[in-house]
């Protein structure tokens, strides 16, 4: 992806799990947008380390962060050390997540507390430092008199949910969940904040080509199947979904708030209604 557009120069951005995938993706166009990157990751380092270099390489800057999404504290300090760094955050893109599937009936406490705890506790906790710090940095704008008055947002917010924050998914209870969470989570806290100049946002990916789902597009059988599932024929790209959170972060959207933006090819069309019922 080359873009000379450098439409988010001196805003900083953490992005979280972009070690890998979905995230990895976004830090990468957001450097190669101009933005200050913090790149997060929970186990990785030589990954995180690997996506700063391509950040640098494209004349991007940036930092990586080690932080346990699911962790008050490994959070805050994220956060710290963001600001200590850039003075500022701007953009929060809430990416981690994970899954680990299992039959309903087989399913562990253990198995579902891991995906609600990083997927939706995680981003709780990380949509609330960033509302945190957004306030605070209006609050001390305005006793500087610095604050421009502009009427465009102050700080934004993208939620990383899935197609199944409406789609049920069966073996997958525990994700499906956390991800029908995240959307209420995302729409109250967009109305609550709103009157704050912060922008919340979803996204809601359907089948992107990364590890998490690697069991299904390496095979030829399993990805025949799945593009049965997807009107426009062809699974997403990590890309794909970069640039629609860019667009989200960004003041081309800037009176777009509380919504989820699907970016899945049609599977939320119900395609099986196509040619039956
Ligand atoms: P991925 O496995 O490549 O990325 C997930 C990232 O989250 C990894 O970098 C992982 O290290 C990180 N992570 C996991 N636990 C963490 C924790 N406790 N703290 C910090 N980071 C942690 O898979 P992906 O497909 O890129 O997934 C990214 C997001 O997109 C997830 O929220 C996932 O649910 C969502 N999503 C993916 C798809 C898809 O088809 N790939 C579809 C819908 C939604």
């Amino acid at each position: 992806m080359i873009n000379t557009d450098q439409k988010f120069k001196g805003q900083t951005v953490i992005v979280t799990g972009s070690s890998s995938g979905i995230g990895r993706a976004c830090a990468v166009y957001f450097g190669q947008l101009g933005a200050n990157v913090v790149v997060n990751y929970s186990a990785n380092k030589d990954a995180a380390q690997e996506v700063l270099e391509e950040i640098k390489s494209g004349g991007g800057t940036g930092i990586i962060v080690k932080a346990d999404v699911s962790r008050e504290e490994e959070v805050q300090a994220m956060f710290s050390q963001t600001i200590s760094t850039y003075g500022r955050l701007d953009i929060l893109v809430s990416n981690a997540g994970l899954q680990q599937d299992s039959s309903f009936l087989e399913m562990t406490l253990q198995q579902w507390q891991k995906v609600i705890d990083v997927n939706l506790t995680g981003q709780f906790l990380c949509t609330r430092e960033a509302a945190r710090q957004f306030v605070a940095q209006q609050k001390a704008a305005e006793q500087q008199e610095e604050s421009d008055h502009s009427e465009l947002a102050i700080g934004k917010i993208i939620l990383m949910s899935s197609v199944h924050d409406i789609i049920p998914w069966a073996g997958h209870v525990n994700y499906a969940a956390s991800k029908g969470g995240i959307m209420m989570l995302m729409k109250s806290i967009s109305q609550e904040l709103a009157p704050h100049k912060i922008r919340v946002n979803s996204v809601s990916p359907g089948a992107i080509k990364t590890t998490i789902n690697k069991e299904v597009w390496s095979d030829p059988e399993k990805y025949k199947d799945l593009l049965h599932l997807i009107p426009y024929k062809r699974i997403g790209t990590p890309q794909d979904v970069a640039k629609a959170v860019a667009w989200l972060a960004s003041d081309d959207s800037d009176y777009v708030n509380g919504e989820t933006l699907y970016i899945d090819g049609g599977m939320t069309l119900y395609p099986e209604f196509a040619d039956n019922g």
